[in-house]
């Protein structure tokens, strides 16, 4: 490979498999966006060998569960040292499976590992219950136990920051997780597990698997080892899941699609709501779950804001993620682009007007123009559908009950932002936001510290937070009577 790491034993292309480090010259071919050069094979693992996971899991978790608590902490303290002291290598490694710009890359796996060092924390912290027993003969304590073995299938939007999100909470709690990375960028998940070895996290602990994903996902539904599923992606695909493992009832996670709003009223500082517009629109050139999709701009701000969102938007340097200077990176495949493409003719058909961008960046490939387009409405599909591209379409509106409105006309729930500065239309809107994180002045809302997580059908479950750790562990009854 072209890249040059301070390490180079963080790039693999193996599998970790139980004591087996797995390679394969004919399985998936890693593609570099920014190239479209051929950056690693990794192994299409057959059924049998997601069973060797599963069971190497199975067998390796009593061991690890009955380790205090402060053991296990310091290992996955460990892991996030080495996550942070290795940040350039693992960024260059991400950079060159998803594009993004490097700065960006390593933001996310500096951001990402602060959740292992948060669950590591957390680990110590697992308090049970004595709760007042209603006969005098009794007593009645909650114990908090280790759901089981753990699976997380992962999306390549995040590559590495979505595994250490859910390796953390069920390491700490006491699981072991097996993670089926997406086949685009596997190779993030993969130095995690070269560092989890080092760090000291026992095998069948953390494990990667790569392969064929509805081979690999029905095994984990229907294999009975399996207690509970973390997935992070569409929101189609955790329908599915949710579907497949019905028969076993299995504990599900689901971190799915947003269509999130962008709201801003006219008492708003107009350049910080457009700075918070640029962070929360065109990071990863649009490509996260939590991306504004739809800007809601009072009518008598709507014309300013979008010229100066145009002109934000155009300032954005796009290239490739490995060139100092870049803002935004190509877009993962072809499929994103004509996406984005046909929201923006199905926008200029029904009546929007372009502003900035618009089409594919000279640069070809997957680049596209960061695009900014006003006059939007409800009846596009843009207002109903993620674009999950760099299309910022600016509605206006007159009343706040109308922005309401048409911030909650969707079945999507994740996350919402707006902009005032009045108190009480703070809590007014705050309250009847339809999302699970709802951004009051800023555009940037994710951290280890708070609980992360969707309404409706953005999913189900919440990561981060002292909630994050609930989702890997059952709560266990202990009825003492007889006193
Ligand atoms: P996106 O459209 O953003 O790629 P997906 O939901 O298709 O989102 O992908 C997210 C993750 O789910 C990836 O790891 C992908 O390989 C995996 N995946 C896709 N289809 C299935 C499936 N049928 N079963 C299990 N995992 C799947």
């Amino acid at each position: 490979t072209a890249l040059s790491l301070k390490d180079p034993t963080l790039f693999t292309d193996a599998c970790r498999v139980a004591d087996r480090w797995i390679s394969e010259t004919d399985g998936i071919a890693v593609t570099n966006p920014a190239t479209d050069e051929t950056v690693a094979i990794v192994p299409s693992l057959p059924v049998e060998t997601i069973r060797d996971a599963v069971d190497a899991a199975k067998a390796a978790m009593p061991a690890w569960a009955a380790r205090p608590a402060k053991e296990r902490a310091a290992i996955l303290r460990r892991w996030y040292e080495l996550i942070v002291e290795n940040a350039d290598d693992l960024a260059q490694i991400l950079t060159a499976e998803q594009g993004k710009p490097l700065a960006e890359s390593k933001g996310e796996i500096v951001a990402n590992a602060a959740y292992l060092e948060w669950f590591a924390e957390e680990a110590k912290r697992v308090y049970g219950d004595v709760i007042p027993a209603p006969s005098q003969d009794r007593r009645v304590l909650v114990l908090k136990q280790p759901i089981g073995v753990c699976v997380a299938i992962t999306p390549w939007n995040f590559p590495n920051g979505m595994i250490t999100r859910k390796a953390g909470p069920a390491l700490a709690a006491g699981c072991p997780i097996i993670v089926k990375p997406a086949s685009q960028t596997p190779l993030s998940a993969l130095s995690l597990a070269v560092l989890a070895e080092r760090a000291g996290v026992p095998e069948g602990i953390f494990q990667v698997v790569t392969g064929k994903a509805a081979m690999i996902g029905t095994e984990f539904c229907t294999n009975p080892d399996v207690a509970k599923i973390s997935f992070t992606g569409s929101t189609e695909v955790g329908r599915w899941l949710l579907r497949e493992a019905a028969n076993d009832v299995k504990r599900l996670s689901l971190e799915l699609g947003g269509n999130a709003p962008f709201i801003v009223f006219e008492d708003a500082d107009l350049d910080e709501a457009v700075q918070g517009a640029m962070i929360a629109k065109f990071r990863n050139s649009g490509q996260t779950c939590v991306c504004a999709n739809r800007i809601y701009v009072h009518e008598s701000l709507a014309e300013t804001f979008a010229e100066k969102l145009g002109e934000a938007a155009s300032a954005l340097k796009v290239g490739p993620g490995t060139e100092t200077g870049t803002d935004q990176g190509p877009l993962i495949d072809m499929a994103a682009v004509e996406k984005m493409e046909s929201h923006i003719s199905d926008a200029l058909e029904k009546g929007a007007r372009l502003v900035s961008g618009g089409k594919r960046h000279a640069l070809g490939g997957t680049y596209f123009e960061p695009t900014v387009l006003f006059g939007a409405s409800q009846k596009m599909r843009l207002a109903h559908e993620e674009t999950f591209a760099p299309l910022a379409p600016v509605v206006s509106f007159r009343t706040d009950e109308e922005a309401i409105s048409m911030a909650n006309d969707t079945e999507f729930g994740l996350a919402a932002y707006f902009y005032t500065n009045d108190l009480r239309r703070m809590f007014r809107v705050g309250e009847a936001l339809e999302s699970g994180i709802v951004g009051v002045n800023t555009g940037l809302i994710a951290n280890e510290a708070a609980p992360f997580g969707g309404f409706k059908q953005s999913g189900l479950g919440r990561e981060g937070s002292k909630y994050g750790i609930e989702e890997y562990l059952e709560i266990k009854y202990l009825c003492v009577a007889g006193l």
